[in-house]
């Protein structure tokens, strides 16, 4: 499996000969006070003063704030709506359909595989050992000449906990393709984030959200850090206005809370630990997976009956028992400390257990 890692071998032909948009914003750059270039309403928005421009197409001023708060420089970093444009733009730009693969080490998020079909590009399941670890071996035998990609999620989804950062490096050092490294949940880990190798692996993609952590699940920001020439090729091939002006003003605004997103953070790690041990304490809870993330993944009787006794509570958790490696499985969100409080009574009463 191992070569050397060139950019260019992995792009698909029609991106490495594509003559990308060029927006009107984009070929002039400096300052100018009559714009008549884009055919926009130059004489007004309905809505705020600057909305009948189109937005900065690559972001400036966010990016100069994600700089600061996570030490990434701008040119290492591309907005997506959401991780979920990311994850979709790296098939598009890497994997021909039909001819490459990609390889998924599940139970892991749903949008590798769903973002793989979409683009009618092959995967290959290289399922985590049983203690939700990489199997490094199964996944260098899976590897083939049309290999492109391998995502990997750490702290991983559904199952919570971080994967040992030694077997990431492993994979980023013998495969010669794409490691995506998808950290929606770092925020709630002690582990160290991979945005601090980027300059050591010119083949990582580190993904992070602004969905989970920073609590702004309905702006649609994702953010994808890598090299400068990985980068290119996102900007190259993303829709020119792909971020909003709506999304950039308000993150812009949301960024200079970081206390506030820090101090949620501790919160929700301490309701993870007491919601865990109280869970716990239960002898009809078989296992609580160690989690680094703001949910638990809880091994228990009766998980779909639970389940659906919860729902007849209006309480809704994730039911993964039916998921491989998963049986017997809910995925609880760390909530309020009333919310918690509110889904262990429930399935103390599920239990016909007294609450002490
Ligand atoms: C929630 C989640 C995301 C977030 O996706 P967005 O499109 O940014 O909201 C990404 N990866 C994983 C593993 C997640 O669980």
């Amino acid at each position: 499996m191992k070569g050397s890692f060139n950019l260019n071998t992995l792009l698909r032909d029609n991106i490495k000969k594509l003559v990308p948009y060029s927006s009107a914003r984009s070929e002039f750059k400096g300052e100018a006070s009559v714009l008549l270039d884009a055919n926009e309403n130059a004489f007004g928005s309905p809505y705020r003063e600057n909305y009948h421009r189109y937005p900065d197409p690559l972001q400036h001023q966010v990016k100069a704030k994600l700089t600061k708060i996570k030490g990434v420089p701008a040119e290492n970093i591309f907005l997506g709506n959401g991780s979920d444009e990311a994850i979709d733009l790296l098939f598009r730009a890497f994997c021909t359909p039909g001819k490459d693969n990609v390889i998924l080490v599940p139970p892991t998020y749903g949008m590798y595989e769903v973002s793989a079909n979409i683009n009618d590009v092959a995967f290959k399941k290289v399922n985590l050992t049983v203690d939700y670890q990489l199997d490094l071996d199964a996944i260098a035998a899976a590897i083939d000449a049309h290999t492109k990609m391998i995502f990997i999620c750490s702290p991983n989804n559904p199952t919570g906990n971080s994967l040992n950062r030694q077997d990431i490096e492993t994979v980023l050092v013998n495969f010669d393709g794409l490691v995506i490294v998808d950290e929606a949940y770092i925020n709630y880990s002690k582990q160290p984030s991979f945005t601090k190798d980027l300059a050591e692996f010119p083949n990582l993609v580190v993904l992070q959200t602004l969905s989970k952590a920073w609590g702004l699940a309905a702006l649609r920001l994702g953010m994808a850090f890598a090299s400068t020439s990985i980068i290119e090729v996102f900007n190259k091939i993303k829709p020119p206005y792909n971020i909003n002006q709506a999304t950039q003003d308000i993150v812009l605004e949301a960024l200079d809370n970081v206390e506030q997103v820090n101090t949620w953070i501790k919160a929700i790690v301490e309701e993870r630990e007491s919601l865990s041990q109280r869970l716990q304490a239960l002898e009809q809870v078989e296992h609580i997976t160690p989690s680094d993330a703001n949910f638990i993944l809880v091994k228990l009787e009766e998980p779909k009956a639970l389940y659906n006794f919860l729902v007849s509570h209006g309480i809704i958790v994730r039911d993964r028992s039916k998921v491989e490696l998963c049986e017997g499985c809910l995925r609880l969100t760390i909530g309020t400390a009333e919310e918690n409080a509110a889904v262990l009574a429930a399935v103390y009463t599920f239990y016909g257990v007294e609450l002490n």
